[in-house]
């Protein structure tokens, strides 16, 4: 499956009552999530572009259409998430060994930083990283 970068930290924060989203959306998130928690040999090939999840996203035209504007800040939030961790673009890894990886460079702590300015960024987050997808 393909993931961009910042997805990487999004799916350990995804919850049946996350609001704002639609419904096949978190769906669709949803079975990433278990086929990753069930199968963790599951391929990850990471990009910064539009990838499996938001293939199931309202916003997406293409790019990213949250609002106008944001999908430059987007590709910018999943570089610094690939800077952060040291994971290659385009560079496929399975999941028993990159989501330990990036818990590992980025900290429970660390996301309220790292997520500033983005619109999902709630109080939560930090805590349901901490607690989620471990593998
Ligand atoms: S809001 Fe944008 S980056 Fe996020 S899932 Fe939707 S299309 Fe993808």
């Amino acid at each position: 499956m393909k993931i961009r970068a910042h997805h990487l930290l999004c799916l350990h924060t995804i919850s049946g009552d996350d609001e704002g989203y639609s419904k096949a959306f978190i769906e669709n998130m949803k079975r990433i999530a278990e086929k990753i928690k069930k199968d963790p040999d599951t391929e990850i090939k990471v990009i910064k572009d539009m990838d499996d999840i938001c293939r199931a996203c309202p916003n997406n035209k293409g790019i990213c259409m949250l609002k106008p504007g944001i999908n430059k800040w987007i590709i910018r939030h999943d570089e610094k998430v690939l800077s952060l961790t040291g994971l290659k673009v385009g560079q496929t890894y399975k999941a028993i060994d990159i989501f330990p990886l990036v818990k590992k460079k980025i900290k429970a702590d660390d996301i309220p930083a790292v997520c500033r300015g983005c619109i999902w960024l709630k109080e939560g987050c930090a805590e349901e990283y901490r607690k989620g997808m471990v593998l």
